[in-house]
């Protein structure tokens, strides 16, 4: 198993160990944090009624437990598309500190300290890097990004943009809904084969109550078909554990967000 815990204090979030050089990344739980009520805990969603000063302390503590600071987050309004938004320097702060920066599911950059950020209760987060380039990204990919293959669209907006070789590429696909919890109708095994043809067939199960699909299963196929060279994938479901994690599907609209953050650090300037 190659996706770890870490803590500081009561905050726990998760890291794969196969995503290592001068960059930091996240994939947060809810537990440690200052929210109240319902949203008990790490919320790191701006759009979930919570107050402000309680996102933005959540944001700092786990921000110094990671190694990057609020201001340098970006983010933008998820929208279940498959656009891929490439940022750099400028962009900095965008999200958190002025919302509306636009509806992307996927932001890539080869700029360090620009802190990409996707957002998740259920949906698949991805986060990208390439260590011979320096360029990273993260993806949003719910089951209409999946059925969009949205993670191959930002590995080929990575290789137009800075010249990145998938096969050198990691892929972390983080804690999601598994295909134990994730019980649909047809349309999203239909949307599956229609994208992937019999690719797809491993991640559906029909049984009688329904279909489950397996959103990590197709992403890490999406991944394969864009010829990613290391895949790591995180074995947690949301669904199964909300105690630990904010899920949709088990909590409804009165839940929080976690934040799946990826970013460049100075030392990779220093090897350029
Ligand atoms: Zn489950």
């Amino acid at each position: 198993m190659s996706f770890v815990s870490r803590f500081a204090g009561p905050l726990e979030y998760r890291v794969s160990d196969r995503l290592q050089g001068p960059v930091v990344h996240c994939f947060s739980t809810r537990l440690g944090g200052v929210s109240q009520g319902p949203l008990s805990g790490l919320n790191l969603g701006t759009g979930r009624g919570d107050r402000p000063g309680n996102v933005v302390k959540n944001y700092r503590l786990l921000g110094r437990a990671v190694g990057f600071s609020p201001g340098e987050l970006v983010f933008a309004r998820q929208v279940h598309e498959d656009t891929v938004c490439q940022v750099d320097g400028s962009w900095r702060g965008r999200g958190l500190s002025y919302p509306g920066s636009g509806d992307y599911d996927a932001l890539i950059t080869d700029t360090p300290h620009v802190a990409l950020t996707v957002f998740s209760a259920d949906c698949t987060p991805i986060l990208l890097y390439d260590p011979e380039h320096g360029a990273i990204g993260a993806v949003h990919s719910g089951w209409r990004g999946t059925a969009k293959g949205i993670v191959k669209k930002a590995v080929q907006a990575m290789t137009r943009a800075y010249g990145c070789r998938p096969q050198a590429m990691v892929a972390a696909i983080g804690p999601c809904i598994g295909p134990c919890c994730f019980a649909t109708r047809e349309d999203v095994p239909q949307a599956m084969e229609k994208a992937l043809g019999a690719l797809a067939l491993p991640a559906i199960c029909r049984q009688a109550e329904g279909y489950f699909v397996d959103l990590k299963l197709l992403n890490r196929i999406w991944l394969q078909e864009a010829g990613v060279g290391t895949i790591d994938t995180a074995p947690d479901c949301t669904g199964c554990d909300p105690v630990r994690y904010w899920s949709h599907r088990k909590l409804g609209q009165a839940r929080g967000s976690m934040a799946n953050v990826i970013m460049l650090t100075d030392e990779g300037e220093e090897r350029l």
